[in-house]
């Protein structure tokens, strides 16, 4: 429905923004940069901004991490748009007082949607899903780091092992605000845990149908970081936080459904335990994986983490539980396998937007399904521990080095291109080009200070 026309929708924002005592209501977005931003709507002017929008220059999506802007036809100082909130993602954020959230979609003057919205662009994915009868539902696993002020700059809390209890007792308040904020938010965790980085933990979020789950996940980030200063912490999904420990993944799980909303991607009796159309998705994603990285893994620091042996995901190809190939069939647990039969996606991280991200993964995937295509045999064997010789002849290759060479591949992905169309293509190549032109001549050390709290 379009979120204008939503009255129910709409009085029902009013109505708990009046129980909340809410002064401000924050319209986010999270656009080509990965930069979660917001303008606030103060709650004399909610109903109209409900239905009119919040303004906003057409020059956003032109506009990079750094705040410079990239050079984008049509995208200058001159031309308007409008925020349009979605009712339906509407909550108060308990890291801020008498403050509200609410997810929105960009619109032209005329009220049409905005060739180059990100959300728009998933919603569009979803729509062609939707003609073949299939749905998406995503679950992101979001790592990230914690860590105090100290005299060098900002360290991590503690350098525990991975899955320690030390690591547990070190983050267990910050957790336990998180998990009761993401809680009064609807937000559904399914586990937590200390990772193997310095600092780091990792939640995994309750699966939901795409759209859901990227706005979710930017109230996720939202949450981390506004949460932290409270407690004397900073929170970070910077994809490489520390030169020396693991980066932060944001993995992504994906199921498909069909109209009875029945998983269709598990199915013990084929070949390899995928059904046909899994073995088809898990194709479309490796045939455009080296244009998706350009999307999924869309920063300087997104580079440093895609490394072998470091359990991202930085090889072309698959494998059944193999944690150092891109794509990872899970095995499901017994007695779920419904929910739990899922592809996961590793070379992902926060510094995308997730809307990108989860468009780009269905557009791959949908190219897979219409043409049929077929996985290669899966990798059952760390890809790191082959010849380079024997890794040509299984076909694994590696991913893109730099956000440039990802872009490239993106330049040349035709599916890709005519999925995100040309407007939000074009904004987006020139955006994330602009940023690399910035970091690749940049000390390392301006690359991690701006990371580390842009992300
Ligand atoms: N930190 C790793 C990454 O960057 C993932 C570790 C794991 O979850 O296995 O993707
Ligand atoms: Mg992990």
């Amino acid at each position: 429905m379009d979120s204008r026309r939503d009255v129910a929708g709409i009085d029902r924002v009013l109505a708990e923004a009046d129980a909340g005592a809410v002064r401000l209501t924050r319209v986010l977005w999270c656009g080509n940069d990965g930069t979660v931003r917001a303008k606030a709507a103060a709650t004399p002017t909610l109903r109209s901004r409900m239905v009119g929008g919040i303004g906003l220059t057409r020059a956003q999506q032109a506009q990079n991490a750094l705040d410079g802007l990239a050079e984008v036809p049509g995208m200058g100082p001159v031309g308007e748009m409008r925020l349009i909130p979605d009712p339906t993602t509407f909550r108060l954020l308990p890291y801020a007082p008498r403050t509200a959230g609410v997810l929105a979609d960009m619109v032209d003057l005329s009220g049409s949607p905005e060739p180059a919205c990100p959300r728009g662009f998933l919603r569009r994915m979803e729509s062609r899903l939707a003609d073949h009868g299939l749905s998406c539902v995503a679950g992101f696993e979001s790592e990230f780091v914690l860590a105090r002020e100290g005299p060098a700059g900002w360290e991590p809390i503690d350098r525990s092992p991975c899955f320690s209890t030390a690591g547990a007792t070190a983050s267990q308040d910050f957790m336990d605000a998180l998990l009761a904020m993401l809680d009064a938010q609807g937000i559904g965790v399914e586990s937590c845990y200390a990772e193997g980085g310095a600092g780091q933990n990792e939640i995994a979020l309750a699966p939901g149908p795409a759209l859901r789950a990227a706005d979710e996940q930017v109230l996720v980030r939202e949450t981390l970081r506004g949460l932290a200063p409270a407690l004397g912490l900073a929170a970070s999904v910077a994809p490489k936080p520390w030169q020396r420990s693991a980066g932060n993944g944001l993995h992504v799980h994906l199921s498909l459904r069909d109209r009875k909303d029945r998983n269709v991607l598990g199915d013990p009796a084929a070949d390899h335990g995928l059904s046909r159309i899994s073995g088809s998705l898990v194709a479309g994603l490796l045939a455009h994986l080296p244009g998706l990285c350009a999307i999924t893994a869309p920063s300087a620091g997104s580079y440093r983490r895609l490394v072998p042996r470091a359990w991202a995901g930085a090889w072309r190809c698959w494998g059944h539980d193999n944690r150092e190939a891109a794509v990872r069939a899970c095995s499901p647990f017994a007695g779920r396998e419904e929910q739990t039969s899922t592809v996961e996606y590793k070379p992902s991280d926060a510094s995308a937007s997730p809307y990108m991200t989860l468009g780009a993964l269905i557009a791959a995937g949908l190219d897979g399904i219409e043409r049929g295509m077929t996985p290669p045999d899966p990798v059952g064997v760390d890809p790191a521990t082959l010849s380079d010789a024997e890794r040509a002849e299984r076909g694994i290759a590696a991913l893109p080095r730099t956000p440039a060479e990802a872009l490239d591949a993106l330049e040349a992905d035709g599916v890709l291109l005519s999925a995100l169309g040309n407007d939000l293509a074009r904004s987006f190549i020139a955006v994330r080009r602009s940023e690399w032109a910035i970091y690749q001549r940049a000390n390392d050390a301006r690359e991690f200070a701006d990371h580390f709290l842009r992300y």
